[in-house]
């Protein structure tokens, strides 16, 4: 990457980065790469990609132009000295905690985090003999006291996963550093837009690009961003594991990227525009979002976030039940029921975070109600909202 590149700015690299008309017969985008095969052309060629320095391709499971202009993309956006693409979101987090773990290591993990982190946490690394222990999201610099001398990462998710708290990041990774162990951060939410892993300490940054880069809710795809030899730590274990990218996914992934920039403004404004005015609904207790000042965090938030995104939370008075729910939810009309989000339209969810915590407690009594707002007309949400919960309260 040369100099002039690494200053460009954000909306510049969506909009240029991994693009190489020269290289396509003038096509402005880059065709998906349908590779398994990559042919040479002389045995001196086979026996050079050994070399530390070869930088052509190998094999399609180590990588083709799809994968390569969507991880430059990524890195350069990122401000990181490399991107590692994986076939899901699950998959890029399973990838960068085995890059950095091995048996009888101990690691903690933030309470806060996407759930199916956990599981693999709970199902699959303790099961090599790894020590997972979850600790309080808003610890700060108090994590100092949980490292032990084989803790080998430090993992965070800012905003937490449903709740929306915000990490202290700087603080924890700080702590982490001090003993050369690794900080790993979940960035979906924010972006390499919104949050610089990088300037605050993390080590990986790690995307469920299936959310905002792709963007339209039609590909899965993951990818993990890292400095110095992260990235090599990283690609070792991504082409030893085979987790790696389709090529319709990546070329949908780069698409994305190019309008991210737009979407990501008009899901931020829509999300505040509901979260202000759900705070007011009486069914509402409280709103989870980390742009409000009663979010735990909203003052880290304020310090190192350049924005938010689209998706919040809020609880509902307690004393609904399960069948009034399902008539607020049953009849939505624009508000989809489904996993995911980061695409264009809007999305409801309920959801029980106390079922999936363990070193902190979740009090709020009321259903969590997870919402992705969408780029429908913002009117027409809020009246989709209301009639639910006039379901809701049975009038
Ligand atoms: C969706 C999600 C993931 C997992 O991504 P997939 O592409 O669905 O595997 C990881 N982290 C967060 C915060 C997510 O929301």
């Amino acid at each position: 990457m040369s100099d002039s590149k690494k200053t460009r700015s954000p909306e510049t690299i969506l909009t240029h980065a991994g693009r190489d008309p020269a290289g396509h017969h003038g096509a402005v985008n880059i065709p998906p790469y349908r590779t398994s095969t990559v042919l040479f052309e002389t045995l001196e060629q086979v026996k050079s990609i050994n070399n530390p320095d070869y930088t052509g391709y190998r094999y399609g499971r180590m990588g083709n132009p799809s994968s390569r202009a969507f991880e430059d993309a990524v890195a350069e956006l990122e401000g990181a000295d490399g991107a590692v693409s994986h076939c899901s979101g699950m998959a890029a987090i399973a990838m960068a905690l085995d890059a950095c773990t091995k048996q009888g290591d101990h690691i903690l993990i933030c309470d806060s985090t996407y759930s199916p982190t956990r599981k693999y946490c709970d199902n699959v690394l303790a099961r090599y003999g790894v020590d997972v222990e979850y600790y309080d999201p808003m610890i700060g610099a108090g994590i100092d006291k949980l490292l032990r001398d084989n803790t080998s990462l430090v993992y965070l998710e800012a905003p937490g996963s449903l709740t929306f708290e915000v990490q202290d990041v700087p603080a924890i990774a700080a702590a982490a550093k001090k003993r050369d162990i690794a900080v790993l951060m979940d960035n979906t939410w924010a972006t390499p837009l919104f949050f610089r892993p990088f300037d605050h300490g993390v080590d990986i940054s790690i995307h469920a690009a299936t959310k905002y880069m792709v963007g339209h809710a039609d590909a899965m795809l993951g990818v993990c961003t890292a400095r110095g030899n992260y990235v090599e730590k990283l690609r070792k274990t991504a082409w030893l594991s085979g987790h790696a990218a389709g090529p319709d996914a990546l070329y949908l992934g780069l698409r994305g990227l190019r309008s991210m920039a737009v979407r990501l403004k008009q899901h931020e404004a829509q999300a505040m525009e509901l979260a202000e005015w759900l705070k007011d609904r009486p069914e509402v207790v409280k709103v989870l979002h980390p742009a409000f000042e009663d979010c735990p965090g909203h003052e880290y938030f304020k310090r190192d976030f350049k924005g938010a995104s689209g998706l919040f939370s809020i609880t509902l008075k307690p004393g609904y039940d399960e069948a009034a729910l399902a008539r607020m939810l049953d009849g939505m009309n624009l508000f989809g029921m489904g996993f995911s989000w980061g695409g264009f339209e809007s999305l409801i969810m309920p959801d029980r975070p106390d079922q999936t915590r363990s070193a902190t407690i979740w009090n709020d009594e009321g259903m969590l109600l997870r919402i992705h707002a969408g780029l429908e007309n913002i009117s027409d949400l809020k009246e989709d909202l209301d009639q639910g919960f006039q379901r809701l309260s049975g009038t």
